[in-house]
């Protein structure tokens, strides 16, 4: 028949959206309050109403859909929803499904999901970096940590940084490489199968700046209500994670191209960017889990994918500071080891990125260039 379309339901689907946080996805009785609400979405085939029955109905290529990222889970429509479907929840579970979908390889993806495997991934980087300190011999056995003498220079726990660079170097270099392929799958999917069947057009560089602008500035997020200081401690969050990654490729270009030794000169202009980022970094991530406790009876607590990747950052700041200011005070035997747990939360944070939520920036950012390119209210 002309203009049939034929729906193909996955009758399991429903059951992964519950299991990955989007639990009170089948209270939804499609009332709509939630896309008038919603400050975000554009007019024409608002989200999150047609996400919540394509949930419920278990079309699955709705982990494809562009608009799935186009919402910052301000709460706004949960706030409203007068079933306490909390829509902004199943949004947030419908993008970690899609990162699911995309990364390679799936297993691992389903582990960092996980929390009954947490353990595991966190023991991965401490045994490769205990490994290291074994072969540099800073640990031995029988003998056990030996804290190097005189000043803390952490560069110390492995006199070459050949040693950490073998380890950190590889980690970003497969982190970049899975994430690449996920958005390249992801942009060829987006294209297939959307649902409105445009194609993209315009200029991919000069839409993709102006993307990133947009992100940068937070133009979007800003659109929330529910919980708008989430987007300012973001922002915080965000700039002083790009302060502190062009921190550690100076650093990195210090040592292999300039071969200048490490620590800097305290007041140097990449020390003071450095405590600009953690304090930036440190006050975001403070107040969005202050902000989450608060807010969480009426927009909802987040599940353990937006829990895991807080906490990982939490700790990366918390564990920098911690290890200059012990290094500033002269306390190896605390200095030594907290910058071990240091190295293992950032080695977590990165190497993990295309399975946590860390990849919502790449993912975000594809998803808004391509809603751009075809004229979905940008
Ligand atoms: S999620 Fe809530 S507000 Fe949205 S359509 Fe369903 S019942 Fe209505
Ligand atoms: S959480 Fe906010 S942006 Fe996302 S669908 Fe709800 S109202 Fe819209």
């Amino acid at each position: 028949m002309a203009g049939e379309t034929v729906i193909k339901p996955d009758l399991q689907f429903v059951n992964r959206v519950i299991a990955a946080g989007g639990d009170t996805v089948k209270k939804c009785y499609q009332c709509d309050t939630c896309s008038v609400v919603c400050n975000p979405t554009p007019d024409s085939k608002p989200f999150p109403r047609k996400e919540m029955l394509q949930a419920q109905w278990g079309l699955k290529e709705v982990v494809q859909s562009p608009d799935i990222w186009l919402c910052h889970q301000c709460s706004d429509c949960t706030v409203y929803c007068p079933r306490g479907a909390k829509p902004g929840e199943v949004m947030g579970a419908l993008r970690k499904m899609c990162i699911e979908e995309y990364a390679t390889p799936p297993q691992l993806a389903k582990m960092v999901g996980d929390c009954r495997y947490l353990p595991v991934l966190i023991a991965f980087p401490v045994v490769l970096l205990l490994f290291m300190l074994k072969f540099t011999g800073m640990i031995g056995v029988g003998s056990g940590l030996s804290i190097p003498a005189g000043p803390i220079v952490y560069s110390k726990m492995f006199p070459t940084f050949w040693l950490i660079d073998a380890i950190f170097v590889p980690a970003f270099f497969f982190a970049a490489a899975v994430l690449g392929k996920g958005v390249l799958t992801f942009w060829k999917d987006l294209n297939a199968n959307n649902p409105w069947k445009v194609r993209v057009e315009g200029n991919l560089v000069g839409n993709l700046i102006e993307t990133l602008k947009d992100i940068l500035l937070h133009n979007r997020f800003r659109l929330c209500e529910t919980t708008y200081t989430r987007s300012t401690n973001h922002l915080f969050l965000v700039f002083g994670f790009i302060f502190l990654a062009i921190v550690t490729t100076w650093g990195f270009l210090n040592e292999w191209v300039l071969h200048h030794e490490s620590p800097y000169f305290m007041f140097s202009p990449i020390k003071l960017l450095a405590m600009v980022g953690t304090a930036g970094l440190l006050y975001g991530i403070y107040n969005i889990i202050k902000e989450r406790k608060a807010n969480a009876e009426k927009a909802g607590f987040g599940s353990y994918f937006d829990w895991l990747l807080i906490y990982v950052v939490f700790a990366v700041g918390a564990t920098g500071l911690l290890s200059w200011l012990f290094r500033l005070v002269h306390i190896p035997i605390l200095a030594y080891p907290t910058y071990f747990l240091h190295l293992t939360s950032v080695f977590f944070l990165f190497f993990y990125a295309p399975y946590t939520k860390m990849a919502h920036m790449v993912y975000r950012t594809v998803a808004m260039l391509y809603a751009r390119m075809s004229g979905r209210g940008f």
